[in-house]
């Protein structure tokens, strides 16, 4: 189906290090589902991206006051959120879970808590999700703007816990990053791509176009397995 987006070029925006969503390979290149996603999407549909690793809650930001047309990092589809954003269909399922330092003995639930400090991304589910225990179980929460500094951070003993996506989790723990996860899932939103209420309609259509051609063929799965086969 050929959209109104055929021939246009859209800035889009991501976080910087969400593996496998985003994130640089060995050679500095951004890789990861989300990039994979809206490249073949953007290929299919006839558009350019132009995209800008500006991490997540810069990402939400540079979308709110029209710098990009477009986020794909990972973003879930909340109520809160589409108050002022459109989303696409959602491509990927989430949800928050917490990690400690592979060799912490203690933190084993959110009741080893009390008295404590946590980390979770600015503006980003984990966060809200952690806020919204963190008086029942009296800990506090250090919101930080990556992953990969929350995870430094309690590597480093600074934090003792990390709420974060568990895809992401689940990847880095895979790839050995010196940290386990001791909690189940929580219950999570959907990834969807982003763009603001009522602008960019074209290319949320487009999007959605895209999406749905690569579940058909075969390609969608094919970026997944790409990315987790190695982790799962
Ligand atoms: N899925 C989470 C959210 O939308 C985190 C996204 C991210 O860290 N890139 O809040």
């Amino acid at each position: 189906q050929v959209t109104d987006a055929k021939g246009k070029t859209f800035a889009i925006a991501t976080d910087t290090t969400f593996a496998p969503f985003e994130f640089r390979d060995g050679s500095g290149n951004l890789v990861g589902i989300d990039m994979d996603l809206i490249h073949a999407i953007a290929d299919e549909e006839g558009f350019t991206v132009d995209i800008k690793s500006l991490g997540f809650d810069a990402a939400l930001q540079a979308l709110q006051s029209n710098q990009v047309a477009g986020v794909i990092a990972g973003m879930s589809i909340t109520d809160e959120r589409k108050k002022i954003f459109d989303f696409s269909e959602p491509y990927f399922d989430s949800g928050v879970q917490m990690a400690v330092a592979k060799n912490n003995q203690d933190i084993k639930s959110y009741e080893d808590l009390k008295g404590k400090t946590v980390t979770a991304k600015r503006g980003s589910e984990g966060e809200s999700f952690a806020k919204s225990i963190a008086g029942q179980y009296g800990f506090t929460v250090k919101a930080l703007a990556d992953s990969a500094t929350m995870y430094d951070d309690v590597k480093a003993g600074n934090s003792v816990a990390v709420f974060d996506d568990y895809p992401v989790l689940a990847y880095g723990v895979s790839q050995n990053n010196g940290l386990k996860i001791v909690t189940d899932k929580e219950q999570g939103s959907s990834y969807g791509f982003a763009v603001n209420k009522g602008q960019n309609q074209d290319l949320l259509a487009a999007f959605n176009d895209g999406l749905a051609t690569l579940k058909a063929n075969g390609e969608y799965d094919a970026i997944l397995d790409k990315y987790l086969a190695k982790s799962e």
